[in-house]
This record gives C-alpha cells, sequence and structure tokens, in this order.
C-alpha cells in the first residue's frame, strides 16, 4: 500500500516592488490561519535582532511575523529552541511563510525543500529580479524547484503598462549599473516600471 500523498510543497511569489507579494502572502496565511492551521510567517530582520514583528503590505494589511537573521533561525525557532511565539509541539506547522525571501541566504533553498517534504506547505515571497533587472541572487534556484509560482506584476508609474521592473532613484535619478546596494547619505526610491520604462544610467 502506498503512503497517501502528505500535502507538503513550495509556492514562491515573485515581481516588483509594489506588485502585491506581500499582499498575497498576506491574504495566503489569513485563509490558512481562519481554517485553523498552524502557521508560521518570518520576514528578514533589518537589525541584528531575532525578534517579533509583521508583515506589512503597502496598502497596510498585516501579519504576524518572526524577524530573522538567515536560514538558521528559522530552523531554531521551528524546532523550538528560543522560540518567541507560541508554545511548540512536536510537530510542524501546516504552513510556513516567507516574506522579502532575496534577502535571506541561500540556504533557505535547503530548509525549504526540507519543510516541503515533511508536508509542510512553503510560501515564499520575494523580488525575482534586482534594481538592475538583474536575476536575485539564489531566488531563480526557488522558482525551479517550486510547484506552483506566481509572478505578479505592477503598474508601470510612467505608462501604466504591466511593471515587471523595479526603478531605483538617487536624488531622483536613475541609478546607474554599478551603484553600490547600499548608499550611505544618498536619498534613494523605488518605482515600479515596465521593461520600456526601467532605466539605468551610463
Ligand atoms: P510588494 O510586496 O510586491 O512590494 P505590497 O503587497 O507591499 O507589494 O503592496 C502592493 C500595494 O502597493 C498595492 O496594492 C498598492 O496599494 C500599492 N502601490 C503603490 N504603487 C503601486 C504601483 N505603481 N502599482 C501597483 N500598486 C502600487
Amino acid at each position: 500500500l502506498k503512503s497517501p500523498y502528505h500535502g507538503g510543497h513550495l509556492e514562491v511569489i515573485v515581481g516588483p516592488m509594489f506588485s502585491g507579494k506581500s499582499e498575497e502572502l498576506i491574504r495566503r496565511v489569513t485563509r490558512a490561519v481562519i481554517a485553523r492551521q498552524r502557521v508560521f510567517v518570518f520576514k528578514p530582520a533589518l537589525d541584528d535582532r531575532y525578534h517579533e514583528s509583521a508583515v506589512a503590505s503597502h496598502a497596510g494589511r498585516t501579519v504576524h511575523a518572526v524577524a530573522v537573521r538567515g536560514a538558521a533561525d528559522i530552523r531554531a525557532h521551528l524546532s523550538g529552541e528560543g522560540t518567541l511565539l507560541h508554545a511548540q509541539g512536536d510537530t510542524l506547522p501546516d504552513v510556513v511563510g516567507i516574506d522579502e525571501v532575496q534577502f535571506l541566504d541561500e540556504a533557505i533553498i535547503p530548509l525549504a525543500l526540507d519543510l516541503a517534504d515533511a508536508g509542510v506547505r512553503v510560501i515564499l515571497a520575494g523580488l525575482d529580479q534586482d534594481f538592475r533587472a538583474e536575476p536575485f541572487g539564489f531566488m531563480p534556484e526557488l522558482l525551479a524547484r517550486a510547484e506552483s509560482v506566481e509572478k505578479l506584476t505592477a503598474i508601470c508609474t510612467v505608462c501604466g503598462a504591466p511593471a515587471t521592473r523595479s526603478q531605483r532613484l538617487i536624488g531622483g535619478q536613475p541609478a546607474r549599473f554599478d551603484d553600490p546596494v547600499v548608499l550611505v547619505g544618498a536619498e534613494e526610491s523605488y518605482e515600479a516600471r515596465c521593461r520600456v520604462h526601467h532605466v539605468l544610467r551610463n
């Protein structure tokens, strides 16, 4: 007799900034919570601490989350070590969601696969491309390994077409290809743009 399918799998939500990745993650997670599934949501910590936090969309919806420094923090949290939020049973949660996954480390990949193999529904949201429109870090491998991929678009702030890219502006001007990813003291912003209106300064 074959054992029944345990339901574990990997879902990835990608797109540029403002495309509604966080909103979509919050929507999927909220449904699971309403259905009384055990859900854990994680996001990258901006500082050096592992702490309680929330995932928020640009439109203001939020869901409870734990801010982590990397995959190791998530593994520790799920195994009950130093857990911040809930008393742990022996069982894994039904659903694990992670927002802004591109800012975590590559060890997210084996972690996501281990969880899916163990029967967990893993939902990862993040940028597929950086401000240069290059594939973002390890995201291509996640896309390749996922059972389902949803690629969202925003609205181009120049022409209104579907926006697939994140335009980086420094002091109101398009960023250069080799501008450092972190610019100290510069006034920086991002806009959703289509293929035609995404520009890199020479
Ligand atoms: P992401 O996680 O992909 O950055 P969010 O879920 O945080 O996106 O935010 C999506 C929300 O951003 C939209 O529902 C809308 O309120 C807002 N928004 C701001 N600028 C744009 C834009 N250019 N196109 C679409 N939505 C935008």
